[in-house]
């Protein structure tokens, strides 16, 4: 052990993460005057958020009228009432000005005629408190996050936010108050070992799509901060509702954006019938995402899947104008011909429900302060510690997230960290000094694992964890199959002590970086399938067969879970926030959910 040293930085504000969010939130710090550094395991420009497609919710009124209460309707109903009221006024309210700002930074978005951002039709989103559909998601084509995503790295950059590239960051340093004082992390192409010292830590670490066998995620997805919250002894939010996109490409998993719908695309089954009419009559192909993927499920099983094994479905977009494919979808009939040989101003694309996205994470308020339960305080801020993106459930998308409301979601809360930081933290204000076993759980942990010479593979153990995942913990679920689930993940969770690696060196050991992300992985496997087997009603994108309505009186809360070292799951839970912000709109009381 003695042959480490650690190399100590000293910032105002440390940023994990650098996609939309972290960027977002880093800018924010940089320009409210405080020494920010970013760090990230990729090239910022290659965070997950590159391949978003569809776009970015905002009600802009570019298309028609809009308003941002429209937009809040539909979110708290596309969240099936789990959203916490406050936060989602918060995110529709200042989602124009988010939007306008990338403009004004320089994001090339497509245009309407006229010069205005164009925006297009997406699931749930609708004028009036739910009367027909409205155009509120502004598209660059369809290649909106690579778009947004480069304008913040290059205004990052430009407000002087110090950037730690390929640097994994392994877990946080907390003082014995409970607070939050900075980060340890792994240099991967010299193997140094790094202490960042923060004022604020803010995680911005995205999804764990990668937790199960099929995803549109990245392979970087492995939500390593979550996993790092529940290291430290914090809980997780709402780890039972993820995500499935109905439009994966069957085989690949590679996304078809949503917005091929939203210019006119349309599911058919092996009769050829356009089946979305009869589910939801009035949204139709367009209805929320968890709506669409339980039909097409229900489809299928009812033997009316197509190809040789009828376990998929077909999307056209052969009925459109070559020439609107080319301009306003030329990234997906790229996808399309290369994932599934298909030319999609000819033929159908072969699709398949697939893990999209995660609405749970680590709880925080609005301002992107994260928060754990105390005694009866179910709202106790934990000191230092901050998290924004995906990696954070606010909860604005409660339990089922509409498309094109997580690029929204990035850069409104990005903004609002930054600011908190910005009223919060004072420049350069004397840390204490880290003593000298600070980081050092982290430094064994890792050392362990690079040493680890048991008789598995994380190769073999990712894969059983991810058929597990895909197999119990899916768009349907029962209590029989989600009970074998927590049985199935915990042996699996056991079996990781048996990990073997083979490369023992320090730099560039990409053996050992698949191992860390795995631990991170199978950590909130179990808290997910633990949160999923409690949950007795169906919400959202949780749908029990053996509890099919929603249960407002028993389970209008959100779940709380918090790991113990040996794998077992504690749950307890917190109200859903039953007011707004302002007096600009009342609380949206739960109806029934109908598209
Ligand atoms: C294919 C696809 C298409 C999508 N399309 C849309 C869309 O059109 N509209 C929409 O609203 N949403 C869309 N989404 C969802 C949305 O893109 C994501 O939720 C969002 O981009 C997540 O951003 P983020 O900032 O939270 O994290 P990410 O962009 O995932 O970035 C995570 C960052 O954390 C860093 N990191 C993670 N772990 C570590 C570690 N241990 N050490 C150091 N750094 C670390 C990574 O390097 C990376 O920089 C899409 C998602 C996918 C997968």
């Amino acid at each position: 052990m003695s042959a480490y040293e650690w190399i100590d930085h000293t910032y105002d504000v440390v940023v994990v993460g650098a996609g939309g969010s972290g960027l977002r939130a880093a800018l924010g710090a940089a320009q409210a005057g405080l020494k920010t550094a970013c760090i990230s395991k990729v090239f910022p420009t290659r965070s997950h958020t590159v391949a978003a497609q569809g776009g970015i919710s905002a009600s802009l009124g570019n298309m028609g009228e809009d308003d941002w209460r429209w937009h809040m309707y539909d979110t708290v109903k596309g969240a099936d009432w789990l959203g916490d009221q406050d936060c989602i006024e918060y995110l529709c309210r200042e989602a124009p000005a988010a939007v306008y700002e990338l403009e004004h930074w320089g994001a090339p978005f497509s245009r309407t005629e006229d010069g205005k951002i164009y925006q297009r039709a997406f699931g749930g989103m609708t004028c009036n408190f739910g009367e027909g559909p409205v155009q509120r998601t502004c598209a660059a084509a369809d290649r909106t996050g690579h778009a947004i995503l480069h304008t913040l790295y290059g205004q990052s950059l430009r407000h002087a936010a110090e950037f730690f590239i390929e640097y994994l960051v392994l877990d946080l340093i907390m003082d014995d108050d409970g607070a939050c004082i900075g980060v340890t992390a792994w240099k991967l192409d010299d193997g140094t070992l790094h202490r960042f010292r923060a004022q604020k830590t803010i995680l911005a670490t995205g999804g764990y799509g990668r937790a199960y066998f099929s995803a549109t995620s990245a392979h970087t997805c492995t939500g390593d901060g979550n996993a790092m919250v529940l290291r430290a002894g914090l809980p997780l939010q709402d780890m039972e509702f993820v995500q499935f996109h109905p439009t994966g490409i069957y085989g690949s998993g590679c996304l078809i954006t949503e917005g091929a719908r939203g210019e006119g695309g349309y599911l058919t089954n092996s009769e050829g019938e356009r089946f979305m009419e009869r589910y939801a009559p009035n949204a139709k192909d367009l209805a929320s995402r968890d709506v669409v993927s339980r039909s097409m499920t229900m489809e299928i099983r009812n033997g009316r899947g197509v190809g040789e094994n009828g376990d998929h479905i077909h999307l056209h977009l052969d009925h459109l104008d070559p020439d609107i494919l080319a301009e306003r979808l030329p990234g997906i009939s790229e996808s399309a011909r290369i994932f599934a040989g298909v030319d999609v101003t000819r033929q159908a694309i072969p699709v398949i429900p697939t893990v999209h996205y995660n609405m749970g994470g680590i709880p925080t308020n609005y301002h992107g302060e994260v928060l754990t339960k105390v005694g009866n305080n179910p709202d106790q801020v934990v000191p230092g510690l901050m998290a924004v993106g995906e990696a954070a459930c606010v909860s604005v998308h409660g339990a089922n997230r509409l498309g094109s409301n997580s690029l929204i979601d990035l850069v409104v809360f990005g903004r609002a960290a930054g600011r908190r930081c910005g009223e919060t933290v004072q420049p350069g204000a004397a840390q204490r000094e880290l003593d000298s076993r600070a980081g050092e759980a982290a430094l064994l942990r890792l050392d362990g694992m690079r040493r680890a010479d048991g008789n598995v593979r994380t190769a073999q153990l990712r894969l059983e964890m991810q058929r597990i995942m895909q197999e119990n913990c899916a768009v349907f679920r029962t209590q029989e199959i989600l009970d074998e689930g927590v049985r199935r993940i915990a042996k699996v969770y056991e079996n990781s002590s048996d990990i073997r690696i083979n490369d023992r060196s320090m730099v560039w050991n990409t053996d050992l970086v698949e191992a860390l992300e795995y631990e991170n992985l199978i950590a909130q496997a179990a808290v997910t399938v633990n949160s999923a087997a409690a949950r007795t009603e169906s919400r959202g994108a949780h749908a029990r067969e053996d509890h099919p309505e929603r249960d407002d009186r028993t389970w209008m809360k959100h779940t709380l879970a918090w790991l113990a070292a040996d794998g077992s799951v504690k749950l307890d839970d917190r109200p859903v926030h039953d007011y707004t912000l302002s007096d600009d709109i009342a609380y949206i009381e739960p109806k029934a959910r109908v598209y």
